[in-house]
This record gives structure tokens, sequence and C-alpha cells, in this order.
């Protein structure tokens, strides 16, 4: 198959060999400074699953320069915090271990300290970090991600402080080596962007428009994780329902899932995130006829309200939400559904909140993703008049938090007795000798096992349901 994907350019193939000359010319210099252990790096990630991906894609070029990584600051040579500009609260965080980190480098003075991500390609943040942070060498963007080597580059050579934060027309580094953290659950971004600017949203202003990776460039990739173990794979995008819109290809969303449900192999395909204007029945008929893709669909419907998911720009009416539940539900009856929701978006009155609440009773999701409002830069929704105080949505927020609980837990108590094959994932937080793996329907289950059975399918009962906390035993 041959694609061009018009308004999805790529990064040239002479601009991605310039990169690997200066990753060479990297390795020279930190065989030289490093000769003994070598140089350790500290990559950490702020926000969704697509700043995780980006990240692999990061610490890939770094291994590729001689990095190897640790998960203590302090042991590092490099220092990289990939940032999120989704709600205030996450850029304060970014902003606090920022400043934690001036005493370490007061110590390691050769320590270079850079910054990357979402908030990267904010004018305000980037103001900031100049003005207040004067130790961090290096801020690059969401658009820079394969021009690391070039960067830093600089840093090591000129002792300036780097800055790349410019937007480009988003061209797609195909290619990238990949350092991924886990080889049995993995990513793959199939988009990048977001053209829907929801009225409270800063996601377009940061990561550009809509640009999707040609289909040949996701199979191929799919069937290199399927060759490392992948056991799931998720597919990524803002907006997975708009994949392939402008190409020239006629690969849409469902025609992707299908490609990569016919290649071979024994693992489990899952996606996000969808958006509900853009929810189609083909892409819910095509989940219900591939048997390697989850039953859950994460849906985001942010307000139960007509006026206010209007005022959020969304696209979609409550009724249409709950008409596509109905539909997803009539050909796939054991469909786990989960979403995001916004509390205390400006203007929502008591009433319209109520609205949210009834929609969650309506649809009885199996967990939530609930935010209050957080005005952000540049977005339509941080100038609209907003009445209700900060502490009377704490209150909205933890009225839905409650009824959310107990709708999970009658979930949960319907689990009681079932066996759930399960995808084992890791050691329980407590390490105590359990392990955590996750249903189909994306729902967690604990259960006594050994730490060799991490990273396969095992079939689980469910022995104990407290509130919304399930655990098993291995069958
Ligand atoms: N592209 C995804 C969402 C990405 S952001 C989608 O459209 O579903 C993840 C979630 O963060 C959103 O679904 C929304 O619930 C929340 N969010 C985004 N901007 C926010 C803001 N300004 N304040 C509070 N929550 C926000
Ligand atoms: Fe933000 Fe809306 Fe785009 Fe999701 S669809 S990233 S909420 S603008």
């Amino acid at each position: 198959m041959s694609v061009i994907s018009d308004k999805n350019p790529v990064v040239s193939p002479e601009e991605m060999r310039r990169q690997r000359e200066y990753t060479e010319k990297i390795k020279v210099i930190l065989q030289a400074k490093y000769p003994l252990e070598g140089p350790k790096a500290f990559v950490h990630t702020y926000g969704c699953q697509g700043n995780v991906a980006d990240s692999e894609r990061i610490k890939g070029q770094l291994a590729e320069m001689g990095y190897s990584f640790t998960d203590v600051r302090e042991e590092a040579d490099f220092v990289l915090f990939n940032t999120c500009a989704v709600r205030e609260h996450a850029e304060d965080r970014v902003f606090g271990n920022v400043g934690a980190l001036k005493p370490v480098k007061n110590e390691k003075k050769d320590m270079i300290i850079a910054l990357c991500g979402c908030m990267m390609q904010q004018k305000h943040v980037e103001e900031r970090i100049k003005r207040s942070y004067p130790y961090v060498n290096l801020v690059f963007g969401t658009f820079a991600i394969h021009r690391v080597p070039e960067l830093l580059y600089k840093v090591l050579r000129g002792g300036k402080r780097v800055f790349e934060t410019g937007e480009t027309n988003g061209e797609i580094a195909e290619g990238l080596p990949v350092y991924r953290d886990r080889d049995f659950k993995m990513w793959l971004p199939i988009m990048y962007g977001c053209n829907n600017f929801c009225s409270y949203c800063v996601v377009p202003y940061v990561r550009g428009r809509e640009r999707s990776r040609a289909p040949e460039e996701v199979i191929a990739e799919a069937k290199e994780l399927i060759s490392l173990g992948a056991k799931e794979i998720t597919l990524l995008g803002q907006n997975v329902n708009s994949y392939g819109k402008n190409c020239s290809h006629n690969v849409n969303f469902p025609k992707l899932i299908r490609m990569i449900n016919d290649l071979p192999g024994d693992f489990k395909i899952r996606f996000m995130t969808s958006h509900p204007k853009d929810c189609t029945k083909e892409l819910l008929d095509t989940m219900a006829s591939c048997e390697k893709v989850a039953r859950h669909l994460h849906l985001p419907f942010q307000s139960g309200n007509n006026r206010v998911l209007k005022e959020m720009n969304r696209g979609y009416t409550r009724e249409d939400y709950i008409g596509l539940i109905e539909y997803a539900r009539s050909v796939m009856p054991d469909i786990s559904v989960t979403s995001d929701i916004i509390v205390g978006f400006p203007g929502e009155t008591r009433e319209e909140f109520e609205d949210t609440l009834s929609l969650i009773k309506e649809v009885r999701f199996t967990s939530l993703f609930t935010f209050i409002f957080s005005p952000r830069e540049g977005t339509r929704a941080k100038n609209m008049e907003d009445n209700v105080p900060y502490s009377e949505k704490s209150r909205w927020f933890t009225e839905l938090l409650k009824l959310q609980e107990t709708i999970a837990a009658e979930r949960c108590k319907s689990m009681l007795g079932k066996t759930y094959e399960v995808l084992v994932e890791s050691e329980t937080k407590e390490k105590d000798g359990r392990l955590t793996g996750r249903t189909d329907g994306n729902i967690n289950i604990d259960f006594e096992g050994d730490i060799s059975l991490i990273g396969q399918y095992k079939k689980v009962r469910v022995t104990n349901a407290l509130n919304w906390i399930l655990s098993g035993e291995l069958e």
C-alpha cells in the first residue's frame, strides 16, 4: 500500500539523519564526560498517555546517546519533566518540582535540567521559566520531540540556555527509537493534535491541529509491538474517531481497528480518547465484531446538561450521548463505559449540575474521571462569567464522587462469585505478595500470586467486594 497523507506531513529523512548525527556527537561527548558509569537520566512524565508515549520516544533518543535511566533525581546528570497544561493543578506541581531542584543543582553544578511538553507551548510559562528559574538549561515544546539531539547538543557545547517552543506544521517524526517502560502493555499513537476547541480546553493551543499517522506506519508499529510480546495495545489520540480525516487514503478509525484486529497474535486492543460527536455506529459495530477489541469504551460526556454542553462547544446533546450508549449496549451487552466530567463550568447552575448527576444514574458508568473546572489561559471559558465559588464546586464534586462510589459498589457486588480473565499488570501498591490484574472492561482485581505471572492473561474468580475494591483468587 502506498499512501500519501496530504495534510499530515512527516519529518524529512534528511532532518532525521541530521538529528542522528547530533546523537553520534553527543555520544562521544558523554563518553568522555562520564567514562566510568556512563550518563544517567531521570525522566518524569505528567498528564495523559499521549505524554507518556512522547516520553518513550524522548527516552529512546536519550538511550541512543548512551544514557541509562534512574528513578532518583539526585543521581541523574540529565533531568527532564514532560509537562501537562490541562489543569492548573498539574502546572503547579511542575513548578513545585522544578523549584525543588534548585538545591540539587547547587550541589551538582553540571546537571542539565530540561522541561518539555504542553506547558512549554504557552508563552506565559516560557516567560516565567526565563525569569524565575535560571537554572533550567533546556526548554522545548511538543513540536520539537525529534529534535532532542540537536537541542541537547547545543546545551552541552554552548553552555547557554536553549528555548525551542515554536509551533511548526506538526510534521510527524517516524522511525524514532522508542524506550518502552513495559513490554506487555504498550502505547501506539495514531494521531496528534486536536481541532475541536472545546471552550475550556488548552490542548488545541498546545498540541496544534489534528494530524494522523499513515496507516502503514501504524500497522508496522503494531506488528513490532506484537513481536515484542504486547498483550495489550492502546491506540492513542485526543480524538481517535477523527483518525484519517484530511488524508488521501480511505482508512478511517474503524477500518484501522479492523486492520490491527486482523494481525495474528494473542493481544487486546484498547483506544482513547473517543469524542461522542464523532463516535459512529460503524465504530461500535466494529468493536462488537472484532474479537481483540476490549469491551471498554471511554467516552467523555463532560456535562449532562444541554446548555452547558453547548457552551463547552462539545457538538452533541445529552440525548445524543444516551443514544450512543444505548446502541453500544445493544451490540455489546457487556460493554464497560467510563467517562470524564467537568464540575463547575462557568455559569453552571445547581440544576444544571443535577443533570450531570442524573446522567450518571441513568448510564451507570464503571468509573469516572472527575475534574473541577480550571480556567486555562487563551481559552474561551477563561473569560466567561463564573459566579459559583470554588468551595461550592468542591461540595458538588464530593457529591458526584459519592454517587459514583455507590454505583461502583453495586457493580462490584454483582461481580462476586464470577470469573474474569485479567491481564496481570503489577504487584499491588502494598507489595504484600498480591498482584493486580485488569479485566477486559478495565476493572482492577487484586489476588494472591507470583510476580512471574505479570504480563500474562489469567482467570480470576471474584471472592470479595469491599465497596469498589475487588479481590479474588486465581482459578
Ligand atoms: N481529548 C480528550 C480529553 C483530553 S483532556 C476528550 O476530548 O475526551 C482530559 C480531560 O480533562 C477532559 O476530558 C476534561 O474532562 C478534562 N479537562 C480538560 N480541560 C479542563 C479544564 N480546563 N478544567 C477541568 N478539566 C478539564
Ligand atoms: Fe480538549 Fe475537546 Fe480536544 Fe478533548 S476534544 S483535547 S477536551 S479540545
